[in-house]
């Protein structure tokens, strides 16, 4: 065991849009390993009242520093770190000019090494200790990333990229040489034998990943939609609702389905564990859709406002009550940090389409990239599976220690600060991976 004595944050078990955050000015964390070898919260709250609880342990005193729950990051893709920053008209021409190329460059097992690597260090250094990540089409490219986050202890989900039309066909998932399946049926193998080797090993899971409708042929896609029937423990992730050509070119394809997101109702991948990138533009009926099914929205702020694609509906989430969190959605977010995501949550919340002027209280900001998102993403402690996002006791020991003084306007603003509200905020707009001392994984 051993025990942390800084300012701490962490939240109230009962969740939704009403947060309430724990704020101790001097506090001690009390982490132990757990039958399982992975630190776990023991204890939690002021130092003074824990601190004879645990006269032998030794205490690391971190004089000044705040910590605070490691970020949980629902929606980005490692194959597009190179991507990042990269300029187009809008979503079609950026994949087809920028991404696509990178992608096809993941065929390559060393590349993709060398691109894990330098994406989980990234990941550590911006304090997100939970990721929910696309890989390539390539299987090599998702063994890369498991491999990397095993000998780290990220909590990591990924899967194989599903797509099997409307790509370059280097990217196209391929049949085996010398086997009699069709490159659909191999694709779907494949994810079978990545789920059998990677999902429930070390902090890993596994995500069935059709990259989004346009690019799955109705085979892909009731394939996929019966892997995850088979497998209720392994994740969902793709994309929907993104972009209005985006929505047109799924509904040509799919004339049969109600809506866009009702899609990937008809082929049985909506269920709870399953997370859809941006869901912008949705309907009443398929925010009903998301709320029936326990199906999660990936929100990703700086990505919808770097591709022009539009602004989340977070009033409209709220009102259904359907579950979202935040996101980067790196390459077309524009930055790993979590602090720039949730400064463009606020922007979007601001700016949005629901006009209603709307606020997000930064208390409630912080949540929808930590617990909220732990929430959304199945990982929350219930029924006995994995808790992050947060720490109460028995969460899993991830988290940041933060240095508000870490820039010369940071220490002169979070100084100002009369109140949790003003400091967390006053670290929102100001925050990047400078505010990021340490990031503590398990
Ligand atoms: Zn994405």
């Amino acid at each position: 065991m051993q025990a942390y004595r800084a300012s701490i944050l962490w939240f109230a078990p009962s969740q939704g849009p009403k947060v309430c955050a724990h704020w101790e000015d001097d506090g001690l964390l009390v982490v132990g390993t757990n039958a399982a070898g992975v630190q776990v919260v023991h204890a939690v709250g002021s130092y003074s009242s824990l601190i004879e609880d645990y006269p032998l342990v030794p205490v690391n005193h971190l004089h000044g520093r705040i910590l605070a729950p490691g970020f949980v990051d629902m929606h980005i893709h490692y194959p597009q770190t190179n991507v990042i920053g990269s300029p187009a008209d809008g979503l079609l021409p950026w994949l087809e000019n920028y991404t696509f190329p990178e992608e096809k460059r993941f065929a390559e097992p060393e590349y993709s090494t060398q691109a894990a690597r330098f994406f989980v260090d990234e990941l550590f250094r911006n304090g997100v200790t939970t990721a929910m990540s696309f890989a390539s089409s390539h299987h090599q490219s998702v063994d890369a990333l498991f491999n990397e986050a095993l000998s780290r202890r990220l909590r990591l989900i990924t899967g194989l990229c599903l797509m099997d039309r409307n790509a370059p066909s280097e990217l196209l998932n391929r049949a085996a040489p010398g086997n009699h399946l069709d490159s659909t049926e191999q694709s779907l193998v494949d994810s079978e034998a990545l789920i059998q080797r990677w999902h429930g090993r070390g902090r890993l899971g596994y995500a069935i990943t059709p990259r989004f409708a346009p690019t799955c042929s109705d085979a892909q896609l009731r394939g996929a939609g019966q892997l995850a029937e088979k497998y209720p423990d392994v994740w969902i992730q793709s994309h929907v609702a993104e972009n209005k050509h985006e929505i047109a070119w799924a509904r040509a394809l799919f004339p049969a389905s109600r809506s866009y997101l009702s899609t990937y109702a008809d082929f049985g991948l909506m269920r709870p564990r399953a997370v859809y990138a941006h869901c912008i533009h949705l309907d009443e009926d398929d925010r009903y859709l998301m709320r029936e099914t326990g199906a999660a929205a990936a929100v990703c702020p700086t990505s919808n406002l770097f591709l022009g694609s539009g602004f989340f509906d977070f009033e409209g989430a709220d009102r259904v009550g359907y579950k979202y969190g935040l996101a980067s959605d790196v390459g077309g977010g524009t930055s790993f940090s979590p602090f720039h995501t949730m400064l463009a949550a606020y922007y979007v919340a601001r700016e949005g389409q629901t006009k209603t002027g709307l606020s997000l209280n930064p208390q409630h900001l912080w949540w929808q990239h930590t617990a909220g998102a732990a929430q959304a993403l199945g990982l929350d402690g219930t029924g006995g599976k994995p808790w992050v996002g947060n720490l109460l006791p028995g969460c899993e020991a991830d988290f940041v220690v933060l240095n508000p003084q870490a820039t010369p306007l940071l220490a002169r603003k979070t100084s100002l600060a009369a109140n949790l509200d003003e400091l967390l905020f006053a670290m929102v707009v100001l925050g990047d991976d400078r505010l990021v001392e340490q990031t503590i994984v398990a």
